[in-house]
């Protein structure tokens, strides 16, 4: 075993060390000491050196959450939901690293880091209540000669599989309700933004979680390790987060397993605007759904479609609030858009953006890109609103993932609830109008998991989050979020005869 001192550590600069021993929480030492780069996607520098598991790794991470599971899960709720208070108290002390290590991995403003810390240390907050409060029920069968009861138990091993886009929400996410349920975990973060969840790894482990409740793994080759750990029988449950095409090839490995999965997928959210809108708020909360973690959001808003009477007037105030960002590294003053997460995030966005355009789409506005030395090291790419984007542009079909605000225009309702549900994906909607009949009736119709009325934020670790179609299966957050760790025993037990 290689000496802490002498394993790979994270590049000081920007926000100084991970804890020390962090890699004590991972089983991160693969026995060549390979390791892989981290960039920081503001500078296109490799800021630290991560270890490189392999499948073989990922079996030693699955045999230590196998290990500690009977004793894990033998204890109380109350235990459990301790461990968690712990864990969100940590999150709040150690704010301030964990944000910086998010800006340097993900390239998002220490302002918008901060904020996913704060959201991620609630889903922890949310499911140490959660613990104690576990679901089931009892009712006498309809005989009356016995009792029906239901037990709620935790479902046991589990995989966790985060993105690149929120690393350490959608790790709090998936690691806080499993914990709360009584299973143990190995989670794998992307490799683009591993440093988060190292750091989320460590302080589990110092919130007095016993090793192996959450284990770590970090790769570059996720599809082997993967389907090497979703191979092995004692694994009971996958839960991912990512895009719909690698969401259908982790539940074919689990079809073959019968293995129960949660799949939070891609969306291709529609943000209706109305002519009755109040256009205030309408573009207050578009730049709200669209500029949110630089629009590298599965709940992004990805088609406006807005009605002909009100489109001129929305695009024109759109376009100056999106054209005003400053753009720049996410920890420099005054920056108010960081770098994409890598270059072929700007491929793609500047694909689909001269698709568009290339099809008769009028370009609105267009933000400065930052000066040219800054430009040059990192994934940038400039906001921009588009206008008469026609349904059959290459963006209202895929996720841009980017800051590009693409407008429909369109006539009658009906047309703009065809458009909005004219997609694969349903995750979730917005629709913005301020008839309250209409409001019902479109929210009934439009084809998602999730509608916004007059707000272009949804996200609540209260609420159930979740898609339907190609947008995936099952709910995180709220209390929907614990049963997707939990099974239910059916117990027929003696009647009370009274
Ligand atoms: P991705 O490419 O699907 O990757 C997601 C995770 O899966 C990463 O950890 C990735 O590891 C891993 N992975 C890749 N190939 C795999 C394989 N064959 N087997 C097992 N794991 C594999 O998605 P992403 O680019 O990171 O994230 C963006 C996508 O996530 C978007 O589509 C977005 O809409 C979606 N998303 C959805 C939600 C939601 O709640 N519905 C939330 C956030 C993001 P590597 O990165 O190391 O390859």
């Amino acid at each position: 075993m290689t000496e802490l001192s002498e394993r790979p550590r994270v590049s000081p600069r920007l926000v100084g060390s991970l804890p020390t021993g962090f890699l004590a929480a991972t089983w991160q030492q693969p026995a060549e000491g390979r390791t892989f780069g981290v960039t920081d996607p503001a500078t296109g520098e490799v800021v630290a050196q991560v270890a490189d598991c392999d499948p073989q790794d990922a079996m030693t991470a699955l045999d230590a959450a196998c290990a500690v599971a009977p004793s894990w899960t033998r204890t109380s709720p109350r235990h459990r939901a301790d461990v968690l208070h712990r864990v969100y108290s940590l999150m709040h002390e150690r704010r301030e690293h964990l944000a910086g290590l998010i800006t340097l991995e993900v390239g998002k403003t220490l302002t918008e880091a901060r904020g996913e810390v704060d959201y991620a240390a609630d889903y922890v907050r949310w499911y140490a209540e959660e613990a104690v409060r576990p679901a089931g029920r009892s009712t006498t069968a309809p005989n009356g000669e016995y009792q029906i009861l239901t037990v709620a138990e935790p479902v046991g091993p589990c995989l966790l599989i985060t993105p690149w886009n929120v690393p350490l929400a959608m790790a709090t996410r998936k690691a806080a309700p499993a914990l709360a349920a009584g299973c143990t975990a190995v989670l794998k973060p992307s490799e683009l933004t591993p440093l988060s969840s190292i750091a989320f790894a460590q302080l589990v482990l110092d919130a007095g979680a016993p090793p192996g409740a959450l284990t770590l793994v970090t790769t570059v080759s996720a599809g082997p390790l993967c389907a090497q750990v979703m191979a092995d029988e004692r694994l009971r449950k996958v839960s991912f987060t990512g895009s719909t095409a690698v969401g259908r090839t982790l539940l074919s490995h689990a079809g073959a397993r019968v293995l129960r999965t949660s799949m939070e997928l891609g969306g291709n959210a529609p943000f209706i605007v109305f002519d009755d809108a109040d256009l205030e708020v309408a573009v207050e909360q578009a730049v709200i759904a669209k500029m949110r973690l630089g629009g590298q959001s599965c709940v992004a808003a990805n088609r406006f479609l807005v009605q002909d009477g009100i489109a001129g007037r929305f695009a024109t105030a759109l376009g100056e609030r999106l054209a005003a960002y400053r753009l720049g590294p996410g920890d420099a003053d005054g920056v108010g858009l960081g770098p994409l997460v890598d270059d072929r995030a700007v491929d793609k966005a500047t694909r689909l953006r001269d698709d568009a355009l290339a099809r008769g789409a009028t370009l609105v506005a267009q933000a400065q890109m930052p000066e040219p030395q800054v430009a040059s090291r990192g994934s940038y790419f400039a906001p921009v609103v588009l206008d008469l984007v026609p349904p059959d542009a290459a963006i209202t079909h895929e996720e841009v993932f980017a800051p590009v605000a693409a407008i429909t225009r369109f006539r009658t309702e009906d047309e703009a609830v065809a458009l909005a549900n004219d997609t694969e994906h349903g995750l979730v909607s917005y629709l913005f109008t301020q008839d309250l009949t209409r409001a019902s009736r479109v929210t009934g119709l439009l084809q998602s998991g999730m509608v916004g009325i007059n707000r272009g934020l949804v996200s609540d670790v209260a609420a159930p989050f979740g898609g339907i179609k190609q947008s995936g299966l099952g709910r995180e957050g709220g209390p929907e979020g614990i049963t997707e760790y939990q099974q239910l025993k059916y117990v027929a037990a003696p009647g009370l005869r009274t």
